[in-house]
């Protein structure tokens, strides 16, 4: 099932039942860039949150010198809120290594300690390095690793593989 508009609503209700399951009434959502910002964006909306959520602007660099892995570049965020005893969304597009939730994670308790933190991804796909699951997924793929997720979004929202 890979309607994108589908994808992003199914999503925001299993979210929905998750954070209810938890008896979390105030989350804060944090979008990964920026796949992830506007799909948290979204989710802010879907959900009736008040304010905006804040976003982590993470990449990834090869350095030439390592071996194994990628090295995660962490450029300024901008959490407009203090995290410190929040509950916490994690959001972003696709979820595949597990390196990018590692650094996002360690950039988040930079600036406080949050209460929990919950992942949600549009896409879970295989190929994880690191002990990362979501929470909630709107959906999970098995692809080649010369396969690619291509999303763009929001408006038109669109999810192709390549
Ligand atoms: P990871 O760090 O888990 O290896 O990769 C996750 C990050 O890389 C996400 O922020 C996501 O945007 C990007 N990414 C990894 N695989 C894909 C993919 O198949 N499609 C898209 N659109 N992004 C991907
Ligand atoms: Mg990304």
């Amino acid at each position: 099932m890979l309607d994108p508009e589908q994808l992003s609503s199914t999503l925001a209700e299993r979210l929905r039942v998750l954070l209810a399951s938890r008896g979390i009434t105030a989350p804060a959502l944090i979008g990964i860039r920026s796949g992830g910002a506007w799909i948290a964006a979204r989710l802010q909306a879907a959900l009736d949150l008040p304010g905006e959520p804040g976003t982590l602007d993470i990449s990834f660099y090869r350095d030439d010198f390592s071996r194994v892995g990628l090295d995660p570049q962490v450029r300024p965020s901008q959490i407009p809120f203090d995290i410190d005893a929040r509950d916490i969304v994690l959001v972003d597009d696709v979820l595949h290594t597990g390196r990018t939730i590692r650094a996002a994670l360690n950039e988040i308790f930079d600036y406080g300690r949050p209460r929990s933190v919950v992942l949600a991804v549009l896409v879970e796909r295989d190929g994880r390095e690191l002990p990362v699951q979501a929470d909630v997924a709107a959906t999970r793929l098995t692809l080649g690793a010369d396969e690619y997720v291509r999303l763009d979004g929001p408006n038109p929202l669109s999810l192709t593989i390549q």
